[in-house]
């Protein structure tokens, strides 16, 4: 429940991140038998304090505001667990990602929702396309030019690092380094998307 007292110039983001974990079941009948109803998947809540108030007077601007803020969170959304393609068993690389605004609304709201992929041109980005049709968002984006696994390290995204026992970030429960010193060298960039965190949900047994 909103209350009437909430700062206006605060937006609310929220991400859904599709993906699987190795040795998922591939089909989707035998994926609901062993996991229910709900795929495999993370929800994050933000809230963002909107830089300029002028924003609020302009949908357009506002708009573009807010997907650029999807993309200063996007490294942690993706580096955020020991990801699989939402569709196959290969390391997820990639994603195909939606978004649903209503940024008339006071607080502005966005949802993004992203499914990470082995490969955003194959038959799995064709799969994540046809997904987000039922979702009523917009046409799916690419991100990124290169495609470092999403189980990496969120700071220096090697290869290497990409583990299924890494360690999270305490506060926010979301971002996973390889280490104390990928951690610090990150905070700079990572203390901003970690302070607007409210809320991590796994759906992930
Ligand atoms: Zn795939
Ligand atoms: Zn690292
Ligand atoms: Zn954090």
């Amino acid at each position: 429940m909103e209350t009437m007292s909430e700062d206006p110039n605060i937006f609310h983001l929220t991400a859904v991140v599709y993906g699987s974990a190795p040795g998922d079941p591939q089909d989707d009948d035998a994926q609901i038998e062993a996991f229910g109803e709900l795929p495999r998947r993370v929800e994050v809540k933000f809230k963002a304090r909107i830089p300029d108030t002028g924003l609020l007077q302009d949908q357009a601007r506002l708009d573009t505001w807010g997907q650029l803020y999807t993309h200063s969170v996007y490294a942690d959304l993706k580096h955020s667990q020991d990801w699989r393609c939402a569709f196959c068993d290969k390391p997820a690389r990639e994603s195909s990602s939606s978004f649903a605004s209503w940024m008339h609304l006071r607080p502005p709201r966005m949802n993004i929702f992203v499914h990470l992929l082995c490969d955003a041109s194959g038959p799995c980005g064709e799969e994540a396309r046809d997904a987000v049709l039922t979702l009523n968002a917009s046409p799916p984006l690419r991100f990124g030019q290169t495609y470092p696994q999403a189980a990496s390290c969120v700071s220096c995204q090697s290869e290497e690092s990409a583990h299924s026992d890494l360690q999270r970030c305490s506060k926010c429960k979301l971002s996973r380094y390889c280490g104390v010193d990928c951690q610090r060298a990150d905070w700079g960039r990572h203390k901003k998307v970690c302070n607007a965190i409210t809320e991590v949900t796994w759906a992930w047994k």
